[in-house]
């Protein structure tokens, strides 16, 4: 596939291309960490872009899977809403694409495909951008993943000292970049690349060098009923339930009605199974009434059906979980016990 250079001193005139067609969100530094913000490009600071930053706090699941939505009207049907402009994320990382294929799995391939999430997903275009500086908090390498993206965007971009390197990967990617006289790579440009993405592997491999064990995912199920192991992994949990706001793979969901005067309105918001209520069933029973079991519910859906059914890890690596945690669990040290 063909890679592009575009010079430092034309980044933002592209930026504010992109940004006539789309609702173009970049990740900036601020505080402590990266966070996604809409460009303008009045207030736009290049040096806030945080392109070469790990992923964001927030998961791009938030653009697809909305936290919250109105998702059905009774008795009239929902009205569409009327289309914007589509979202551009510029500069998704590997590790957020596990995300997108997990929900692609459970989301469009089950029975029933979700059409807002099957709208969205086609709608909004996204640009891959390199992580040549993983952070401790980074394991996307014993996950199966890597510090870059190949595919699953629509451009990848790698930035080097002067300026960013574009490859094409889809149709929709080459259009974004027609019009701006871009010029082909240097050898010398793609090699820098190779080099700072190897280095970045090298990175993770030397901060997460045990792989997981191979049969995670029968260990998983022969060590369910192990409460001692399962308790002292929980012992610092407060039940804040962080880890699975903030987590890229997550999915559950729960839907509720209202009355809104004469009519019924259905809403979808994101749902939690570390929530008490989560697994109770009609007639009040709930399986996992016990914290413990639902503490352990996450392990089986992320190291165990993930695998089992689909063939990778519910699990992108991406360490937001223990990032944000209040009892600041390292999932890895459960899963490198396992
Ligand atoms: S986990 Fe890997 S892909 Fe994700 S931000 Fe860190 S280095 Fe990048
Ligand atoms: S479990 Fe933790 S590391 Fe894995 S995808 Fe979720 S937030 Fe990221
Ligand atoms: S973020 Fe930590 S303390 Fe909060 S529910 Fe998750 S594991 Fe427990």
């Amino acid at each position: 596939m063909t890679i592009y250079f575009l010079p430092n001193e034309r980044r933002v005139n592209w930026l504010a291309r992109l940004a006539g067609g789309y609702n173009l969100f970049i990740p900036v530094k601020a505080g402590n960490g990266v966070h996604w913000q809409r460009f303008e490009k009045e207030q736009v600071d290049l040096d806030a872009l945080a392109l070469k930053e790990i992923r964001a706090a927030e998961p791009i699941k938030s653009f697809l899977f909305s936290p919250r939505e109105r998702v059905a009207l009774f008795p009239e049907p929902l009205e569409e809403p009327a289309d914007g402009k589509p979202a551009l994320l510029f500069g998704v990382k590997g590790c957020d694409l596990r995300g997108l294929a997990v929900h692609q799995k459970m989301f469009l391939e089950g029975e029933f495909a979700d059409p807002f999430y099957s709208k969205r997903l086609k709608e909004t275009v996204l640009i891959g951008a390199d992580c040549p500086e993983p952070k401790d908090s980074c394991f996307c390498n014993l996950v199966g993943l890597k510090p870059y993206t190949v595919d699953g965007v629509d451009l990848v971009l790698s930035v080097i000292d002067e300026g960013w390197l574009v490859e094409v990967v889809s149709e929709r990617g080459a259009k974004l970049i027609e019009g701006e006289n871009w010029q082909p790579a240097a050898e010398r440009q793609i090699s820098k690349r190779d080099a700072q993405r190897q280095q970045a592997e090298g990175v993770l491999q030397q901060r997460n060098p045990k792989p997981l064990n191979p049969n995670l995912p029968q260990v998983i199920a022969e060590r369910t009923n192990d409460e001692k192991f399962w308790a002292e992994a929980a012992k610092d949990c407060v039940e804040c339930f962080g880890c699975l706001m903030t987590c890229p793979t997550c999915f559950c969901f729960l839907l509720y009605d209202q009355a809104k005067g004469d009519k019924v309105e259905r809403t979808k918001v994101w749902d939690a199974c570390y929530m008490a209520m989560y697994a109770r069933v009609g007639g009040g029973a709930n399986p996992r009434a016990k914290f413990i079991k639902r503490f352990i519910n996450r392990f089986h859906c992320k190291f165990m059906h993930g695998k089992n059914q689909h063939g990778f890890y519910f699990c992108s690596g991406c360490g937001r979980c223990f990032t944000a945690c209040m009892g600041k669990i390292d999932i890895r040290n459960i899963i490198g016990r396992l």
